[in-house]
């Protein structure tokens, strides 16, 4: 039973060491996944704002250059030289805006490669618009209506949407896929928090529940332990261990002990069946004496096994006197009943006894032990089969113990 209770006590607390460690090693995994998830979704982020920088240059050029058209159709229709202050402007701006878009959309070839070409189809507008300007200037407004009309100016403005159409839709897909991306690692992210959050509870909640069996176990290992050291193993009957510290608690409490009376019984000629029968038959014998003297007791007073075949009985509120010679004398039929029974009553067994009583005849609850142990010698003196009661020696007087039957 206890070495049974000492081993799941063990494989508990193994379990619970195997719990701690899994539940170390999981938030670790789950903090580097996490670090290492939160690199690559940062790094959405400013593929992100890449993609917008890019957007934002790409439409900044469309814009200047459209302002810059609008300023050079409303001077050549006009002639009002205000109109020529958006178109300068915007002249003026788009060297910054392209470059700017070189800047941040130069990071792979393709980009490169169109934004390239934006920047011809740009300096050929420039160009163009620069021509027609020159000649309204100088008087030939017909010439520059007409160089407008060739189209070449739409071609180049045409050329260059396409291109920076091209380049604007690479742009957006790559900020739609960072975005998503983004998101997507977002929501496995929280799942897997939530799920691993889920698990660590789980396991804690098991690992409470495995620590508390396993100090349950303990408790009882220790318990039972405690029990095997109050028990005489051979009769299962208290030991002297177990006597000595209910007598002890009783004298702590003696102010409120009732009258308490101790009886040491020693079995008479109780080596003779050892000598005869054998150890192991003695044994089976003193087993059979402590049922039958257990039987012949109350429940509520303690029958503890001291030594070979020595007994006490230690019974709390025991009454008057003739209620312990009622005592006495029923313990003395039970044990030369089962001298009688035992062996074809081949042996005399008989048990003699010495009787103490507190407050009366011993001052001290812890007195009472030594006491009852001279009386039953004096009793095993008086001829065996007997009982004597003891008292502890007044002022004065030297035969302390006397046979009182
Ligand atoms: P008396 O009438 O004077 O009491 O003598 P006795 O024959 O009863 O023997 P005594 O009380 O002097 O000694 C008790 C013997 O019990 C001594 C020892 O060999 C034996 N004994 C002690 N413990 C055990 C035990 O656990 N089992 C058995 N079988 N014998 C034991
Ligand atoms: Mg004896």
């Amino acid at each position: 039973m206890t070495a049974r209770l000492f081993r799941s006590a063990k494989a508990d607390r193994n379990r619970f060491i195997v719990l701690y460690v899994s539940m170390a090693i999981g938030l670790l995994v789950a903090a580097g996944l996490f670090v290492y998830e939160a690199r690559i979704i940062v790094a959405d982020g400013w593929r992100d704002e890449e993609a917008f920088a890019v957007l934002g240059a790409a439409n900044r050029v469309l814009h200047d250059l459209e302002n810059a058209e609008t300023g050079q159709r409303g001077y050549l229709l006009t002639g009002d030289e205000s109109y020529l202050v958006p178109y300068r402007k915007g002249i003026r701006d788009l060297d910054d805006t392209v470059l700017r878009l070189q800047q941040v959309a130069g990071s792979d070839e393709r980009s490169l490669e169109l934004v390239r070409r934006v920047e011809h189809a740009k300096t050929d507008k420039v160009t163009e618009l620069a021509r027609t300007i020159e000649l309204a200037r100088s008087g030939n407004r017909t010439a520059a209506v007409a160089l407008v009309q060739t189209n070449e100016g739409k071609l180049y403005m045409d050329g260059l949407r396409q291109d920076l159409s091209l380049l604007l839709n690479d742009w957006r897909e790559r900020r739609r896929v960072a975005t998503e991306d983004a998101h997507q690692r977002l929501i496995f992210g929280s799942a897997a928090l939530v799920a691993i959050a889920v698990l660590v509870c789980c396991l804690m909640g098991y690992t409470v529940y495995i620590q508390r069996r396993a100090f349950a176990r303990v408790h009882a290992y220790s318990n039972a332990l405690n029990q095997q050291a109050a028990q005489d193993t051979l009769t299962g009957l208290p030991n002297r261990r177990r006597l000595l510290s209910t007598i002890d608690a009783l004298s702590n409490d003696a102010a409120a002990a009732k009258r308490v009376a101790l009886l040491y019984l020693d079995i008479d000629g109780f080596k003779n069946v050892n000598d005869a029968m054998g150890h192991s038959a003695g044994d089976v014998l003193l087993r059979r004496l402590a049922e039958s003297l257990r039987t012949a007791t109350r429940q509520n007073d303690m029958l503890a096994r001291v030594g070979g075949d020595e007994f006490v009985l230690l019974a709390t509120d025991c009454g008057e006197d003739a209620k312990l010679r009622e005592l006495a004398d029923r313990l003395l039929s039970s044990v030369r009943a089962v001298g009688d029974s035992e062996y074809g009553g081949r042996f005399a067994i008989g048990v003699s006894i010495g009787i103490a009583t507190f407050p009366d005849r011993v001052q001290t609850i812890a007195g009472l032990l030594d006491v009852a142990d001279a009386a039953m010698y004096v009793a095993k003196r008086s001829g065996r089969s007997t009982y004597s009661f003891g008292s502890s020696p007044g002022p004065g007087l030297s035969n302390v113990v006397k046979l009182t039957r």
